[in-house]
């Protein structure tokens, strides 16, 4: 299987990366990306030494291990199996990796277990996914996507956006393949992954046609440019200070396609707006990825849990009745609603295709528990903290100084810990509530999964009313007997 090293190896690949208008070499040396590929790598040499199940599972034809984001998932032990991998990669970044590999791995492992609808909508195209799946599980690919156009004037549909391809679309087809043109919103993680899934999730309209397409297309591929947003390194080593920025960038990029070629084997859907919805819907790819994503989320709440538990015994205050409720009756409380989400979404899991997909009407609920959890964790930790992330030394230097390490050590002291390892909690946590990282991490759980609204319509068309309606059915056909009596 794919080892650290050789995915480290294939990322200098020639790829487009534009950062303040320069372009990045090599992306595993470069300051605001090393890190964190370093870390993928890990995962990567994690996963190829499994011979446990945590992150793989067993071909039966092949007898082969796979990393098992790529399992179809025929019954509820293959999710079981499926999560113990979401699990591993989630602590790996302790949740705060929103795009680890095994999230477009879930939507694109759904739609190769329901490629028979891609045929449907054009003859061979089912193939391209399959053939494109079962490429992906053999050499453990890294997959990002882009799915959401540029915010240029969302009044309108695509057609008649101020000109033709500023949305990502099909500029020609040739007997090879399809030309791509124009630019996708954000690519989280484009820059470490391998091929980047090019589609729409939302619905386009009659005149859309062009923009009416899916297709994976490789990171290197020519004329594919990446232009990534602020970094949260640095090119000094911040590592005490920012102890999460400066590991765990997952980097957002617009991603522009200039005359892209992508041949047709690399084609999931050509020209058909039906289609392009169907593909997350029918297929169960929108459910499976978003139930990866809570399951990341779940770890993220632990984490969350674990430090408003360690500020309060730091602070002295754990044995405060009122902070123990608050505590309790707010991330204690959020963190184990959301695993018992997750739990009961692989429990009620739902044929969809053949395959064995988390419960709909859960995942779609968690996600709108999720938006609203991942701000109130924040709201709490801020609370409990008072003003000490303001009183910290301005960085580790203040820390060692020969002029300012006596104060610091006397004055930014807490009792049952030394100073560095309060001064260092408390950056950690604010790297967590309050920092520039911090902040996008809040937009990410705002927004990844979609406009807020549209998932809570899905919440609406996919939760079981019909319980609910029979209950009081039976009242009132009670108070009818009873009224006639
Ligand atoms: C950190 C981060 C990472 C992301 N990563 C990815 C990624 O990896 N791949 C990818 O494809 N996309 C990614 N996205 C983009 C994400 O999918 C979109 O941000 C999301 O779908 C919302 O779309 P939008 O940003 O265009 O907001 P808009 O559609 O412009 O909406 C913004 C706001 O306008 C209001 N609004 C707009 N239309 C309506 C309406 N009809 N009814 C009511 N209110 C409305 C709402 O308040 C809404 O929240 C990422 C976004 C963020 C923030």
């Amino acid at each position: 299987m794919r080892t650290g090293e050789s995915y480290l190896e294939s990322l200098r690949d020639g790829r487009t990366v534009l950062l303040d208008g320069e372009a990045v070499e090599d992306v595993t040396e470069h300051w605001a990306f090393a890190e964190q590929a370093r870390r993928i790598a890990t995962m990567m040499d994690r996963t190829a030494q499994d011979t446990t199940g945590e992150l793989t599972a067993l071909d039966e034809e092949t007898g082969e291990r796979f990393a098992n984001m790529w399992l179809i998932p025929r019954t509820g032990e293959d999710l079981a199996r499926r999560r113990s991998g979401h699990l591993a990669w989630a602590e790996s970044s302790f949740g705060l990796m929103g795009r680890s590999p095994d999230h477009v791995a879930s939507a694109l492992t759904a739609m190769a277990g329901a490629a028979d609808l891609f045929d449907q909508a054009h003859e061979g195209f089912g193939a391209n996914v399959r053939a494109f799946h079962e490429k992906a599980k053999r050499e453990s690919l890294y997959c990002s996507y882009v799915i959401v156009p540029p915010q240029i004037d969302r009044s309108q549909p695509a057609h008649r956006q101020p000109e033709p391809f500023l949305y990502a679309g099909v500029s020609a087809e040739r007997d090879d393949g399809i030309v791509l043109t124009g630019a996708q919103m954000v690519g989280t993680a484009a820059v470490f992954s391998d091929y980047v899934l090019v589609t729409q999730i939302r619905p386009l309209e009659p005149g859309d046609e062009d923009y009416a397409f899916s297709a994976v297309v490789p990171i290197s591929a020519p004329g594919l440019t990446l232009h990534p947003r602020v970094p949260y390194g640095s090119t000094e080593d911040k590592s005490f200070d920012y102890p999460l920025s400066s590991k765990l960038d997952e980097t957002d990029s617009v991603v522009i396609f200039k005359d892209v070629f992508v041949p047709w084997e690399q084609v999931f859907v050509i020209r058909d707006r039906e289609m392009v919805m169907r593909q997350w819907s029918a297929t169960g790819a929108n459910v499976l990825s978003n139930w990866q994503a809570l399951n990341r989320f779940t770890v993220k709440m632990s984490f969350a849990s674990g430090l408003a538990r360690k500020l309060a015994e730091l602070h002295r205050i754990d044995q405060v009745r009122p902070v123990r409720a608050q505590l309790g009756g707010s991330i204690a409380v959020d963190t184990v609603s959301m695993q018992a989400v997750v739990e009961a979404a692989m429990r009620h899991s739902e044929p969809i295709a053949g395959m064995a997909i988390p419960g709909p009407q859960y995942v779609n609920g968690g996600l709108n528990m999720q938006r609203r959890i991942a701000y109130d964790a924040v709201r709490t930790l801020r609370e409990l903290a008072g003003g000490a992330f303001m009183a910290l030394p301005s960085s580790y230097q203040s820390m060692v100084h020969p002029d300012t390490a006596a104060d610091v050590e006397k004055y930014y002291q807490s009792t049952g810990i030394d100073t560095i390892g309060r001064v260092g909690f408390l950056k950690l946590m604010w790297d967590f509530v309050g920092t520039e990282f911090a902040g996008r991490q809040q937009q990410y759980e705002l927004f990844y999964a979609g406009q807020p609204h549209i998932n809570d319509v899905r919440v609406f068309d996919t939760f079981d009313w019909q319980q609910g309606v029979d209950l009081v059915d039976r009242a009132l056909v009670e108070l009818r007997a009873g009224a006639d009596g």
